[in-house]
């Protein structure tokens, strides 16, 4: 049985909820704190790896954030840098 991860949006316990629908059971993982959820699905192990998923692609997005940040930042400060030494050339 894999482990139901805590909630990546406030780190609270983490459960797992069936909601009827029709004539099935649904079942989906809900944050106890912040009400965070995972899509529905009648497998629980479906569930639960979409939440434990969740967090990973979580995580994954603010590593792009800061790489694509940085990058940017980067290219700035070559800009700069290409402008200064460029001013200096022309002046010698
Ligand atoms: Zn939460």
């Amino acid at each position: 049985m894999e482990i139901l991860r805590k909630c990546p949006c406030c780190q609270s316990e983490a459960e797992f909820v069936d909601i009827p629908v029709s004539n099935s059971l649904l079942w989906q993982v809900s944050c106890r704190h912040c009400g965070l959820s995972s899509e529905l699905d009648n497998d629980r192990i479906v569930c639960l790896r979409q939440w434990n998923r969740r967090e990973r692609e979580d995580h994954l997005k603010v590593k792009l954030f800061f790489v694509t940040t940085g990058g940017a930042l980067l290219s700035v400060i070559g800009f700069v840098l290409g402008i200064a030494l460029g001013f200096n050339g022309g002046f010698s």
